[in-house]
């Protein structure tokens, strides 16, 4: 089964196209047909394709909005540039999946796309009112473009964390917000954290209950997620992504009242202060320099440059803290795991991280950490490490295309409680 994997953000697509169905799946082989990127929609936008027989494709076009995106993208698809053998008409794409980003309370999996479904993403959209309508617009596209006898189905962010204890969600505001407004923790990169837990429990050939580990999401965007018996219990993205980890341009933890500051003493407005803290902060805020984990790496050993030096110590230092609030959280844990760009590509990173975690039995073997690479699970803990140590590379899209089948066929879904 072909399955188009959207990822629609307020100006960008991502696409995929994977080929998989039950049989794949169970021998994980699943391919993977074509991938790309639109940016800057609703101008003049910029295009990276990619398929298997044609390696990459630069472009650049006009367009209008979601719609126009998606419809350039299946027209490359399909099309004889793109040459993907088996997908030449429109024809051949058999299912969507979405990432949709928030799904409040109400999504505990994910699931086929209808107009009941529709309504209530929509109603979900005062949580996240940037990501959950442009996610809407790419499911409209799609319908608009490949017709209603295309099935849809929408993956989200949020219902991985599901799980987790009101303590765990619940802040220290009166409880009547909660109520009323749905203000709580919610956690995101939920599909992120669930699929390298299952990687973890295919690795160690164990059953989901026997799963204790502290998973750690660090891309542009980075969250620890605590994971108990197969569940998440608690992590550190909260009410919008902004929360917890210091990321790239996100400031992580913040005193709120740091808000009313900026507004009396610097003159700001909200919408400022929403964009100093989500765009201008973490790492490029700290460094002045970038929010790029390479370059910050490369000035502090090239040029000793001090602030590099600090956003990256500031970076390490709060992931540390999370590990030990977690084990603390869950009573202890069987393993740590890195993930995405920072996670999977900077022995550095994860060696200063876990430097100084020996005493509750995280150790590292630097040969190992150094020699694990791009796109394989590796073990880089020391042999008789209590906790053990794991690099082991995230695939949203590929867990997205798999979900999209599961539904549709009416599998079960890994890793979701029951
Ligand atoms: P996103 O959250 O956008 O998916 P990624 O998971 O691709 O982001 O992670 C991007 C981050 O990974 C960037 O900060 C980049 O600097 C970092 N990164 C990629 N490769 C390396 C590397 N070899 N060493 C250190 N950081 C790296």
């Amino acid at each position: 089964m072909n399955v188009l994997v959207l990822n629609s953000g307020s100006s960008t697509l991502r696409f995929q196209i994977i080929d998989t169905d039950l049989e794949r799946i169970e021998g994980d082989a699943d391919r993977r047909l074509s991938r790309g990127l639109v940016e800057r929609i609703g101008g003049h936008a910029l295009l990276r394709l990619e398929s298997e027989g044609r390696g990459v494709v630069h472009e650049d076009a006009p367009l209008r909005d979601h719609r126009a995106a998606v419809d350039r993208v299946l027209r490359w698809i399909v099309s004889e540039e793109s040459s993907i053998e088996s997908v030449t008409s429109i024809a051949d794409i058999h299912a969507v999946g979405h990432r949709v980003v928030h799904g409040g309370e109400r999504f505990r999996g994910s699931v086929r796309l209808d107009a009941d479904v529709m309504r209530e993403i929509e109603e979900c959209n005062a949580l996240a009112p940037l990501h959950n309508p442009a996610n809407l617009r790419g499911i409209r596209a799609a319908e608009d473009l490949l017709g209603p006898g295309v099935p849809q189905v929408a993956v989200f962010d949020t219902a991985f964390h599901t799980t987790m204890p009101p303590a765990a969600y619940l802040y220290g505001i009166p409880y009547s917000l909660y109520r009323r407004r749905g203000i709580r923790r919610y956690g995101f990169h939920g599909t992120s954290h669930r699929y390298v837990a299952y990687r973890y429990r295919q690795h160690m050939g164990i059953p989901r209950e026997d799963v204790n580990v502290i998973t750690l999401h660090l891309g542009n965007g980075c969250s620890a997620c605590a994971i108990r018996r197969g569940d998440s219990v608690d992590t550190s993205m909260g009410f919008t992504p902004l929360e917890g980890l210091l990321m790239g341009t996100r400031c992580g933890d913040l005193d709120p009242s740091i808000v009313e500051f900026l507004a009396l003493e610097e003159g700001m407005q909200f919408t400022e202060i929403d964009s100093l803290l989500n765009k201008q902060s973490g790492l490029l805020g700290i460094s002045g320099l970038t929010s790029d984990m390479r370059e910050l790496l490369r000035e502090e050993e090239e040029n000793q440059d001090r602030r590099a030096r600090l956003a990256i110590e500031v970076f390490c230092y709060r992931v540390r803290k999370y590990v030990g609030a977690y084990l603390a959280a869950m009573g202890g844990a069987d393993a740590v795991i890195f993930t995405a760009g920072i996670g999977e590509n900077s022995p550095e990173i994860r060696g200063r991280i876990c430097s100084g975690l020996e005493w509750m039995g995280l150790e590292l073997d630097p040969k190992r950490n150094a020699a694990a690479h791009d796109g394989v699970t590796a073990e880089i803990g020391r042999d008789g490490s209590r906790v053990r140590a794991l690099v082991i590379p995230t695939d949203e899209e590929l867990l997205i295309a798999r979900d999209t089948v599961r539904v549709l066929e009416g599998a079960p879904l890994p890793g979701f409680a029951r």
